[in-house]
């Protein structure tokens, strides 16, 4: 009954037994087995014949079903392991592992368990093969940093077999400056943190340090490290970073020279103003940016009065002194966004941004003081003439530099050393800024002088007047006062001239009252729209005061000056 039991209990096992004898030669050795005893589970695993085996030979069985090397195999343990033992087989035809555990029963009699261990050889393949084709470093440490396993890629990059590595300490490898923090990336470790992108230097069996990129876990008692060599990538960082250094440098060298060179392209030399290119430049923007903001700008334009008087007399060098000096004296009186231009020669501009008629010709007229009141080295006195010019809406920049330059040959024309506005402005006239009084102009009789004197004066009020922003109905009465003034001086001169003898004295009244006639005449017209209030301007100041003193009074002078002189 029990028998039974046990007979039913191996047969029906899922397990795979068999229960086989050995079979000897004349020599004692065996050769085959005979089974005895075989379940189900076998002959499947087998792919035999369960009942039809029993008492046949291994090889006759095997051989069947082309197994034949399972007889070899078996008998291998069987000549070296009276004990039990257990061994792997691969059976070729099925791609499957099986593990035989083999235990005498009786003697020469044994009995065989055959588990399928595929899955499992699988497993460790895998793990293999991975552990072979990944190119990072990998290796597995205890918690106390023992080196436990290691990839083929760390024995290739670092130079060792894993049998010399195996148990050492994988701190005996460690850079000794990177001791110290390696040491406590184990321990974080130990606490079972990950680590990643930690950086170590690991000696190679040639005894050069690589540069290792570290990511690690821990899993239960194991440490599982993977590294990346990153000891080229950090020289060529190195390199880059110092080619970057240089670079910069190089850069800077780059953009000092390049400053130099703009600078040279928009500045002149000899002055170290800017040149024409760079009002050039400027005038694009700045032109467009005053119309749509509705800026004034005004532009001044300069020359020096017979400076090739200059270079005649003392050479080009001092006349190049002259030119630095001139820059310095006029950029001393000019302020951010204004700038002075050397536009060739001895001629310069000044860019006014913000700056309207008036104020630009002030400014040009204080350069012009300046200039006269200084004494250059060597040359002495010099002085410039003057031309300003507001620009108007949309005027084009060459029109606007036409008007301004000609107001300045307008004023050399006029005797230089003086400063002459645009004359197609709406209110400015075609005269200087300020007339000054001349020796010249004396004519020996107090009365006469101090009337022309005062003449003079309102001459420059009148022309003051005309830049300003004064209502036009209170015009008229200024002009009155002024015309006024000169028809009593006028009279007061007649008498004089009479009474001193000047023999063509009526001549002189005869064109006293042309003048006014004309003066009266312009009066109107002004008053009736058909001319500019600048005209009627100019011709009380230019004609009616000082060209009449200038011209035909200087005629009776002779005749003052005896008088007096008695
Ligand atoms: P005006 O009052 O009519 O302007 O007379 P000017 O003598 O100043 O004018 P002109 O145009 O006849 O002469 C200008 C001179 O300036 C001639 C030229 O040799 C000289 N010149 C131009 N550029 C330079 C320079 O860079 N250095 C020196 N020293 N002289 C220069
Ligand atoms: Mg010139
Ligand atoms: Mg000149």
């Amino acid at each position: 009954m029990e028998a039974n039991y046990f007979k039913d209990f191996f047969s029906r096992s899922p397990i795979a037994f068999s229960c086989q004898k050995a079979i000897f030669d004349n020599e004692g050795m065996p050769y085959d087995y005979e089974f005895l005893f075989i379940n189900e589970a076998f002959a499947k695993l087998m792919n035999i014949q369960c009942a039809s085996s029993v008492h046949r030979k291994f090889s006759e069985v095997f051989q069947e079903v082309g197994r034949e090397n399972l007889v070899k195999k078996t008998l291998e343990y069987t000549n070296t392991n009276l004990e039990a033992t257990h061994f792997d087989l691969y059976l070729d035809q099925d791609s499957k592992w099986i593990r035989i555990h083999m235990f005498p029963l009786h003697e020469h009699t044994f009995g065989c368990t055959y588990f399928d261990v595929t899955k499992e050889y699988m497993l460790v393949q895998d793990i293999e093969g991975f552990l072979k084709v990944n190119i990072d470093l990998l290796c597995v440490i205890d918690l106390k940093g023992h080196i436990m396993k290691v990839n083929k890629a760390f024995e290739r990059i670092l130079g060792y077999k894993f049998e010399e590595l195996q148990g050492n300490k994988i701190t005996t490898l460690i850079h000794p400056e990177d001791v110290q923090a390696s040491k406590q990336t184990l321990k974080k470790l130990k606490d079972q943190k990950s680590v990643s992108n930690f950086i170590n230097r690991i000696r190679g069996n040639d005894g050069l340090y690589r540069i290792l990129e570290w990511h690690s876990e821990t899993i239960g008692t194991y440490i599982y490290a993977s590294a990346r060599d990153i000891t080229e990538t950090q020289k060529l960082e190195m390199q880059l970073y110092k080619n970057n250094e240089s670079l910069i440098e190089l850069t800077e060298k780059l953009e000092r020279k390049n400053k130099i060179l703009k600078d040279l392209a928009i500045k002149d030399e000899l002055t170290g103003l800017y040149n024409r290119h760079y009002l050039d430049q400027w005038i694009d923007q700045e032109l467009s940016r005053a119309d749509r903001e509705q800026q004034p700008l005004s532009m001044i334009i300069f020359d020096l009065d017979h400076f090739k008087r200059v270079n005649d007399i003392w050479g080009h060098p001092v006349g190049d002194e002259v030119l630095k000096q001139t820059a310095h004296l006029a950029n001393r009186l000019i302020r951010e966004p204004e700038f002075l231009v050397r536009l060739g020669g001895e001629e310069f501009a000044i860019l006014l941004p913000g700056s309207n008629l008036k104020q630009a010709i002030h400014i040009a007229e204080t350069i012009r003081q300046t200039m006269e009141d200084y004494k250059y080295p060597i040359v002495g006195h010099l002085t410039a003439s003057f031309g300003v010019a507001e620009k108007k809406n949309s005027e084009k920049f060459y029109c606007w530099y036409k008007r301004t330059d000609k107001a300045m040959y307008r004023a050399k024309e006029a005797g230089r050393n003086r400063v002459f506005c645009s004359d197609d402005e709406d209110r400015p006239l075609n005269a200087p800024i300020k007339f000054v009084w001349k020796s010249e102009w004396e004519s020996g009789n107090p009365k006469i002088d101090e009337e022309h004197r005062e003449l003079v004066e309102q001459a420059n009020s009148l022309v003051s007047l005309s830049l300003s922003d004064i209502d036009d109905d209170k015009i008229i009465p200024k002009v009155d006062t002024i015309l006024n003034n000169i028809i009593e001086h006028f009279r007061d001169e007649e008498e004089i001239l009479k009474n001193v003898g000047y023999p063509d004295y009526e001549k002189h009244a005869e064109i006293h009252q042309c003048l006014l006639d004309k003066v009266f005449q312009f009066k109107k017209a002004y008053q009736c729209g058909d001319l500019k209030l600048s005209e009627l301007f100019s011709f009380i100041v230019n004609d009616l005061i000082v060209g009449h003193i200038l011209n035909s009074d200087s005629d009776y002078f002779p005749y003052t000056k005896a008088s007096h002189k008695k």
